[in-house]
């Protein structure tokens, strides 16, 4: 037996969100239900419609922001010619949230993994090299995951600005291998960044 319509398709919506399976879904919109008043409902679809209408990534980095540029790279005190690639917004907020990196960064929106059909077109490769190529940058730090896929990514990059002549670091081991910058503490990350090598 299904529930009525107005469940059932609260259910469905939020069976689209990871790590959401249909009891969790189920208790979660009878939850809705009883305990939220109808403009905290309201307030919660429009915080989903926002997301989308308002918000975009930057033209530069490809951070989230509800602005032309996002204000990492329209803050005229950081460091334009530093730039950190990684992989994920998520990871760009994880290192600025330490506090320490005064440069820019570029998010790639992934990693190249061969076996899940990802390849170079599919992430933000070809805009890093244009920024590289317009010029007036000294360092590239490759802040992507240790993983297989951060790696061949990592590596792949380094290959296509080896004629540039800006340096190009990564940061250095001391990240779990086989781990996201998001499962590691911020000391070790922070560690990682300072201990930051030529690749
Ligand atoms: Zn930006």
């Amino acid at each position: 037996m299904n529930y009525p319509r107005p469940i059932e398709d609260l259910i469905s919506s939020f069976m689209r969100l990871p790590g959401i399976g249909r009891k969790t879904a189920e208790r979660l919109a009878l939850y809705a239900y009883s305990n939220m008043s109808e403009d905290e409902a309201k307030q919660f679809g429009q915080n989903f419609i926002n997301l989308k209408k308002n918000l975009h990534t930057c033209p530069i980095c490809g951070n989230l922001t509800e602005k032309s540029t996002c204000d990492i790279c329209s803050d005229s005190t950081r460091n334009h010619s530093q730039i950190m690639v990684v992989e994920t917004v998520k990871d760009l907020f994880i290192m600025e949230n330490l506090g320490q990196f005064k440069g820019v960064y570029h998010v790639l929106n992934g990693a190249i993994d061969f076996t899940n059909g990802i390849g170079v077109e599919d992430i933000r490769i070809a805009p890093l090299l244009e920024r590289v190529k317009e010029g007036n940058i000294s360092e590239v730090i490759l802040a992507c995951n240790a993983t297989l896929q951060g790696e061949t990514t990592s590596r792949y990059i380094k290959t296509l600005l080896e004629d540039s002549d800006c340096l190009v670091t990564r940061l250095a081991h001391g990240l779990p291998i086989g781990g996201d910058l998001s499962y590691a503490d911020e000391m070790t990350v922070l560690k990682a960044l300072e201990g930051r090598i030529k690749y």
